[in-house]
């Protein structure tokens, strides 16, 4: 047999590989299956993302996105309340090197230092959100005034 890969991460349940070609993605909200579709299934109006796969869970909607041109999902799956809190962090987080405070890699060791080597916003929860949000626009607030 050949070693597929497994994507193995804790928090996102993700069991054993299947021969398929998906992956098997537990959803951490109900316990179900989350089906790989393709983005005009979770996005219909958005013929530019067709070719980007997903992981949805059907009963209750929470997804997460591949990472480009694989089925492997970007992290966990996420509730739409959890994608906003992802979506905050990261433009917190963003804004530490877009504004120039400091480099790109500068920014994500900066997130390793005060969370963890392991931290990655698409396997945070929603409070590990909230925390990253407010310590990078800390950190921001104190360089604006040196
Ligand atoms: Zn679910």
């Amino acid at each position: 047999m050949s070693s597929a890969p497994v994507f193995r991460n804790e928090s996102v349940r993700v069991k054993e590989y299947q021969t398929s070609g998906a992956m098997i993605v537990i959803c951490p909200y109900c316990d179900a299956e989350a089906k790989l579709v393709s983005g005009d299934v979770v996005f219909p109006h958005r013929p530019d993302l067709k070719n980007k796969h997903f992981y949805r869970c059907e009963p209750c909607s929470a997804r997460v996105g591949c990472h480009p041109g694989t089925t492997t999902p970007m992290g966990s799956l996420a509730s739409k309340e959890l994608r906003y809190q992802r979506s905050l962090a990261h433009l917190a987080l963003d804004a530490l090197w877009k504004r120039n405070y400091m480099t790109r890699q500068e920014a994500y060791l900066w997130l390793a230092q005060e969370f963890g080597a392991s931290t990655h916003i698409g396997q945070s929860d929603e409070a590990t959100c909230r925390k990253i949000r407010q310590l990078a626009n800390e950190y921001r607030r104190k360089a604006d005034e040196c």
